[in-house]
């Protein structure tokens, strides 16, 4: 690995501070609202930080919305971890850069709990060991390790550990989710389980179905009696009934208890393919609970264009471009901007590049290749490790090992050393560096504060 491109100094030349340039002030720009901003935002209001949330759609929406903590070590083979606290323990042994080993074990818990609590005020519950990944069967008909899941794939997880007698319904005409494949996939291992094929109310005519609109018709009651009426007379001795998951994308768990009332059965979800509506359900709902603090603002559909330091250190940023762009001064800014699919991070035949400040990034040296040749090479690919150093509290570094500015942090899968796809470590990365970084900027204003009294 090797640092990137040279840093662009440039593009961060000090102005002279004018008041009147700009539509608004605050504490902390948060640049990005996936899983890492939004949960840097939680932690940020949650402390009484005036903060503003930018971004739009990021990797987060093709989430599936199970919270994996790390559940793999990727070598010559994978290593799955059952405890992913046991694999934290000996992942500095394994692999020392990465992030998670900036933090203590149970500031990564306490983080990730912290984001489950607040979803749990707004009805998205999340359920899970305390000690043990769960094990989920996906839509593909694979078994899935992760450390939290929705509360509607709960009861699926105890009805695959106990093998009970299941009855799986899909609808003809969904994209990406067979009943009879992921039986088939299962048989030998969950022979109980069980597959129907339904119309979905009222789309008679509909050759193609896609659950994030099926999930939105669920949220009327019309259709909720329909659906009932149409899978009562299927259901045998069945205990659990499993739908693809698309019971709802706004009250999924009071359309999912009022299917259980109306069938008489335990119903759970099982994941489906991208976009993945337990995965929008997660933004949504982090969107909601933000909303009720004063102290949080968001600015969606304007990408940062432009950012420069002024002479008192904070930060002018550009939104958007012409004649419909603003400028905002923030004292700290983080960037949550993600990786390739959510804009952070671009690449050229030559290298990996930060787009917003031009950072440098640690990356496959040009003789090494940045990808395996087979895709699901156990070792992940180097490419997935490419991203941001950072210092002990999420602030990167530049190519000699020095914090690039005390005000800036970096968190989320942007940061280098973490192969989320491979480790499954996505949200536990995402979730714990906002955690850290939120706790720096407020230890650091404690003591400005402690200055100038
Ligand atoms: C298909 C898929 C499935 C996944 N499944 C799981 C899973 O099961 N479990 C799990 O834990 N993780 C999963 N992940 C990983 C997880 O989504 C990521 O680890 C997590 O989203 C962290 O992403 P992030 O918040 O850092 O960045 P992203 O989600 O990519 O968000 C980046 C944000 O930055 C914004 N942005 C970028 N540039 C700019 C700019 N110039 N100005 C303003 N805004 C900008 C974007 O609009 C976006 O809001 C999955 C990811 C994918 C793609």
């Amino acid at each position: 690995m090797r640092f990137g491109s040279a840093f662009n100094e440039t593009l961060m030349k000090t102005s002279i501070y004018d008041d009147r340039k700009y539509t608004l002030q605050t504490d902390l720009t948060i640049i990005g609202s996936g899983i890492a901003g939004l949960s840097a935002a939680l932690f940020a209001v949650q402390e009484g930080l005036d903060i503003l949330l930018l971004g739009d759609a990021g990797a987060s929406n093709f989430a599936s919305g199970l919270l994996d903590v790390l559940a793999a070590f990727p070598g010559k083979k994978i290593d799955h971890c059952s405890d992913p606290w046991q694999g934290m323990a000996v992942l500095p042994e394994h692999f020392p850069k990465h992030p998670y080993n900036r933090l203590q074990s149970d500031e990564i818990y306490q983080a990730v709990v912290q984001v489950m609590r607040a979803l749990a005020t707004a009805d998205l519950g999340y359920n899970g060991f305390e000690k043990e990944n769960v094990q989920v069967i996906t839509g593909l008909g694979t078994c899935k390790q992760t450390y939290r899941v929705p509360e509607s794939m709960w009861p699926g997880v105890k009805a695959f550990q106990d093998k009970s007698p299941c009855l799986l319904v899909d609808f003809h005409g969904l994209k990406d989710f067979s009943g009879p494949w992921l039986r088939s996939t299962l048989a030998r291992e969950w022979p109980a389980i069980r597959t129907e094929r339904v119309d979905f109310p009222e789309t008679r005519g509909h050759s193609e179905l896609f659950a994030v609109r099926l999930a939105q018709s669920l949220e009327s009651e019309r259709v909720r009696q329909k659906l009932a009426a149409a899978v009562a007379p299927l259901i045998r001795d069945e205990q659990f009934l499993a739908f693809p998951a698309l019971l709802g994308l706004y009250s999924s768990g009071a359309i999912r208890a009022e299917l259980e009332e109306r069938l008489g059965v335990s119903i759970f979800e099982i994941p489906t393919m991208p976009p993945s509506v337990p995965g929008l359900r997660f933004l949504e709902t982090m969107g909601g609970i933000l909303n009720r603090y004063s102290c949080f603002r968001r600015e969606s559909g304007k990408r940062v264009s432009h950012i420069q330091r002024e002479e008192t250190g904070q930060f002018a940023l550009t939104l958007g471009e012409g004649e419909f762009s603003s400028r905002v001064l923030s004292r700290q800014v983080m960037l949550a901007t993600g990786r390739f699919l959510g804009g952070g991070l671009q690449a050229d035949p030559e290298q990996i590049r930060e787009v917003v400040f031009d950072l440098p990034v640690v990356q496959p040296s040009p003789d090494q290749d940045w990808h395996q040749e087979d895709f699901f090479d156990p070792g992940g690919h180097q490419a997935n490790r490419a991203g941001l150093e950072v210092d002990s509290v999420f602030r990167p570094l530049d190519t000699k090992g020095d914090v690039v500015y005390e005000n800036l942090y970096a968190v989320g899968s942007i940061l280098a050393h973490s192969d989320w796809m491979r480790m499954k470590c996505g949200a536990g990365v995402a979730i714990a560096s906002a955690f850290k970084a939120v706790q720096s900027i407020c230890t650091a204003s404690n003591q400005e504060d402690r200055f100038s009294l």
